[in-house]
């Protein structure tokens, strides 16, 4: 049994509004042009408070859409407007971010905020940018690995970040994605597969950064964040999720240029069959630790 997301239902808007609306039938979905489509104006945001993704404006009965560019990468931008278009597209959303007498919502996208209605625009977002009809099929192909990430983040248009997540919540096989700054863990997710071998530990935000692992390499030089540097090795369960000592892992980490952060992905060497029990893993662990 899929565990229970509750905001799935964002994700599944955006894909019937890809599918049945929109009739897009292929990635590289742009939510400038769909904004545009309906009548909402887009502008590029010079400076913008720090943190800040992007803007929704209501002002003389329109709408507008502003989006933060001191993060230089497409990918960021594209999920950023595409968060906005969560607001405006969501039900319920109009009045909560833009209660009467406001006119403008600040959002900080990308799965950073714990605020529901940036968690709602988030996965609308990310299943705007990344419709599983229309992903699956190309990742089935291309496999879990940072490449296959990285292949799928530029057919899509959307950061590796977000393509990576994408990925595990989609993917049939055992796979975690991790996000580190500055030494300490910002997220980790885990595909249900992988949760179905209960790993003992669920990385945490701000858990430091295990020594010894690709991440840590990583962060000892912010050089080698800067030059999006990589590092792969083999390895056990035991330095990420203090168990799993049986199952061998490949996990592949690579700098984030000027974001400043690493991401990793682990996934196994094996085939997991004889690994995974019956049952399924039913401790009411989410699939993403915060
Ligand atoms: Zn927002």
């Amino acid at each position: 049994m899929p565990r229970h997301n509750p905001y799935a239902f964002a994700t599944r808007t955006a894909e019937s509004f890809v599918k049945d609306e929109l009739n897009i039938t292929a990635l590289g979905i742009d939510p400038i042009s769909i904004a545009k489509q309906h009548d909402i104006l887009v502008e590029a945001m010079d400076d913008c408070e720090d943190g800040v993704s992007g803007m929704l404006i209501h002002a003389y009965g329109k709408f507008a859409i502003a989006y933060a560019t001191h993060i230089k990468s497409e990918g960021f931008q594209n999920f950023s407007v595409a968060h906005e278009l969560g607001h405006y597209f969501l039900p319920g959303h109009i009045d909560a971010v833009l209660p009467p007498g406001t006119s403008c919502h600040q959002s900080r996208a990308g799965f950073v905020s714990d605020d529901r209605y940036e968690q709602e625009a988030d996965h609308f977002a990310a299943g705007l940018l990344m419709p599983s009809f229309l992903f699956k099929p190309v990742m089935v192909r291309l496999g879990e690995s940072l490449d296959a990430a990285q292949e799928l983040a530029a057919l899509c248009g959307t950061s590796l970040t977000a393509t990576a997540i994408r990925l595990q919540e989609l993917t049939d096989e055992a796979v975690a994605v991790i996000q580190c700054s500055t030494n300490r863990i910002e997220f980790c997710c885990m595909s249900e597969r992988m949760l179905a071998l209960r790993p003992r530990r669920w990385p945490k935000k701000g858990d430091r950064v295990p020594p010894g692992t690709g991440a840590s390499y990583l962060m000892a030089d912010p050089e080698r964040v800067l030059a999006s540097e990589r590092k792969s090795r083999e390895t056990d369960g035991m330095t990420w999720f203090g168990g799993l000592e049986d199952v061998e892992l490949f996990e592949e980490s690579i700098g984030l240029g000027r974001f400043g952060r690493t991401l990793t992905i682990l996934t196994t060497v094996d085939d997991l069959a004889d690994e995974l029990e019956d049952d399924d893993c039913d401790d009411g662990w989410n699939r993403r630790s915060r």
